[in-house]
């Protein structure tokens, strides 16, 4: 049985910031880390981006060693029982703990009835098994408009790949983006020779001759060497569920990231946390989120006593756009467009009664904490007092 005063479930980005984050309070306490993957703790960001654009994939490993951390990897945590303060995992190996972190993130939702082989992107194994086949110049379905998809049908088709999108939206990014925006970029990504097949949905999908024959419900039969899917992540909360936790979407924490258990912390993907800027619990699926919480949960399990006011930020690249958005980007909300240049540079404010909840710097850079501080004030706010409001000046 190993003993630690600090184990960490999760060995992604928020596990690595937590280890990090301890260390700023605790030079010497023992950290052990239980990982379902093979893997270190990687950057999960550059698997869709800068891997595809020329950065080694050495650049993505995290600075976990610096740490001192136990690596437990390769290991599945499949018991926890608080009161024991005791973590067993699928191997048998059975850790002790003063204090826990879970930050298990989540898992991608997979297509009902697939078979196997399909790659639903979002670790390490995935970008090589996709990159192999991009290298091959191999043919890509890519199912799903959201954040993945978007990203990885971009980063195929600069392979020079053959890449059809099945997204069953109009547009792209829908959940996120003011419809013209969403639907320009469907006609962008033609431009940039993507097959956008829109509003359209999967039936079924079989494996043929050592590829895939994909049956649409509009587009008949598309032959492919391989599917990607990003259909969004189920969260990996059944440690929580099993140990009792309050789980209502996500592992609820308080401001210092406690769980319903005191020793018990949670970060990440995986925790509903209050924000004091959109007063309301949010969660958060992005890479601040993951770094910022982690750190702060970390310094926390070693006595600091921080609240996490945070508001993160994210961002993504498509093709040669990019942008970097904060709050709450939600395309059901009211909203008000900025242009500098239609769809190609400006800003989207996002609006529930007067209130400024999200931000969208299309193209527009350095505006993060600008774009925070008018989420903070109280409005209320009309389309014209936003108008040229950002970028603020330096
Ligand atoms: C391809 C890709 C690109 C992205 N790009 C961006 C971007 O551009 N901008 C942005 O803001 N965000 C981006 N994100 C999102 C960002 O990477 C995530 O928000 C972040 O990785 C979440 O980190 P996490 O550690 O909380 O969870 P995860 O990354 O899900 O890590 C959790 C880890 O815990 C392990 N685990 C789960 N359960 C157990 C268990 N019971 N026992 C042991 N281990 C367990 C999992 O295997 C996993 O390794 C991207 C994500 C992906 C996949």
């Amino acid at each position: 049985m190993a003993k630690y005063r600090y184990l960490i479930i999760g060995g992604g980005m928020t596990g690595d910031a937590a280890a990090h984050g301890i260390r700023k309070h605790d030079a010497t306490g023992s950290i052990g880390l239980v990982g379902a993957e093979l893997h270190a703790p990687y950057n999960r960001p550059p698997l869709s981006k800068g891997l595809w654009k020329g950065d080694a994939e050495d650049s993505i490993w995290r600075k976990s060693g610096d740490t001192g951390v136990e690596h437990h990897l390769g290991r599945h945590a499949v018991r926890l029982d608080p009161g024991a303060r005791r973590v067993t995992d699928d191997q048998g190996g059975v850790y002790e703990y003063e204090t826990l972190l879970l930050a298990t993130g989540g898992t991608p939702r997979k297509l009902p009835g697939a078979p196997d082989g399909l790659i639903y992107f979002r670790t390490l194994d995935d970008y090589r098994r996709s990159r192999q086949l991009a290298d091959r110049k191999a043919r890509f379905v890519v199912i799903g408009g959201g954040f993945i998809g978007s990203e990885v049908a971009a980063a195929l088709r600069m392979q020079e790949c053959a890449v059809t999108m099945i997204v069953p939206q109009d547009g792209l990014g829908a959940r996120v983006f003011p419809a013209d925006l969403s639907r320009y970029l469907v006609d962008y990504y033609r431009q940039e020779g993507v097959t956008m097949l829109m509003g359209e949905s999967v039936v079924r999908v079989e494996a043929a001759g050592g590829g895939y024959r994909v049956h649409t419900k509009g587009s008949g039969v598309i032959a492919a060497d391989a599917v990607v899917a990003g259909l969004g992540i189920e969260l990996n909360v059944e440690l929580a569920r099993q140990a009792g936790l309050t789980v209502p979407d996500g592992i609820a924490v308080d401001e210092y990231l406690r769980t319903s258990q005191p020793s018990i912390y949670a970060a990440g993907d995986v925790a509903s946390f209050p924000n004091p800027a959109l007063r309301k619990r949010i969660r958060v699926e992005h890479e601040d989120n993951a770094n910022t919480m982690g750190d702060v949960a970390g310094q926390n399990m070693a006595g600091a006593g921080l609240p996490y006011r945070h508001l993160p930020f994210f961002y993504s690249d498509l093709f040669k756009l990019g942008y970097e958005a904060v709050g709450e980007v939600d395309a059901r909300h009211e909203t008000v467009a900025d242009w500098r240049e239609p769809m190609k540079e400006g800003v989207v404010y996002y609006l529930e009664a007067g209130r400024v909840r999200g931000v969208l710097l299309w193209n527009t850079w350095d505006q993060v904490d600008a774009a925070r501080a008018l989420i903070a004030t109280p409005g209320p706010f009309r389309a014209a007092d936003l108008k040229g409001r950002l970028p603020a000046p330096k």
